[in-house]
């Protein structure tokens, strides 16, 4: 599966949006990722984890994990076809992340997999997890990789996709949206306050 058509896919199941977004960060793009429009889509998600898993084959995991949410409907569906163990790895309440509910990595091979990295955080802290338990991190596995090169673990990473997504300083001397006066819309909740 080429790029293009992992763009292709993510266009048609409308996780890719246009317009004028405020990000968490306080800036402006003209572009946002909505993964739930792919992963609420079982068949979609499944073709693009079906091409993954080809790439993943040759570490041999015997567990996959992913961080909550979108890792667990990852991880569940790639150790579908792989025919390995699904574990996920919950939020701590001072940011980290750990394995509950008796999942057991100990000695273990285990992929990481994750939907949209941008920095990374959430499934180093999900790989630092599994090292904490006993766990072989052998491998990361990403749908799409917006991090510009930030994530860049020791072990190998595959992914689907790299998404550049440029952004925008708010006030119509930086942002070419704000300029044109396009409505300003906060992912997630509706309009934004302006
Ligand atoms: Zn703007």
């Amino acid at each position: 599966m080429l790029e293009k058509d992992v763009l292709e896919l993510l266009q048609k199941s409308g996780a890719i949006l246009e317009g004028h977004f405020l990000l968490a960060s306080g800036l402006h793009s003209g572009k946002y990722v909505e993964k739930f429009r792919l992963l609420e889509q079982p068949e979609a998600t499944g073709k693009l984890l079906s091409a993954l898993a080809v790439r993943i084959k040759k570490y041999k995991p015997e567990v996959i994990v992913g961080p909550v949410t979108g890792g667990v409907i990852l991880s569940f569906e790639m150790a579908r076809q792989l025919g390995t163990l699904a574990y996920f790895t919950e939020k701590t309440p001072d940011g980290g992340m750990e394995l509950r509910r008796g999942f057991d990595v100990s000695g273990k091979r285990v992929l990481l997999i994750e939907d949209i990295v941008t920095t990374g955080g959430s499934i180093l802290k999900a790989a630092d997890a599994v090292r904490e338990c006993g766990g072989e991190v052998a491998a990361y596995a990403i749908l799409a990789d917006r991090s510009s090169g930030r994530f860049n673990p020791p072990e190998p990473v595959e992914s689907m996709i790299t998404l550049e997504i440029e952004t925008f300083q708010p006030g119509s001397d930086t942002c070419p949206l704000c300029r044109e006066g396009l409505e300003l819309v906060k992912p997630g909740s509706g309009h934004a306050k302006k």
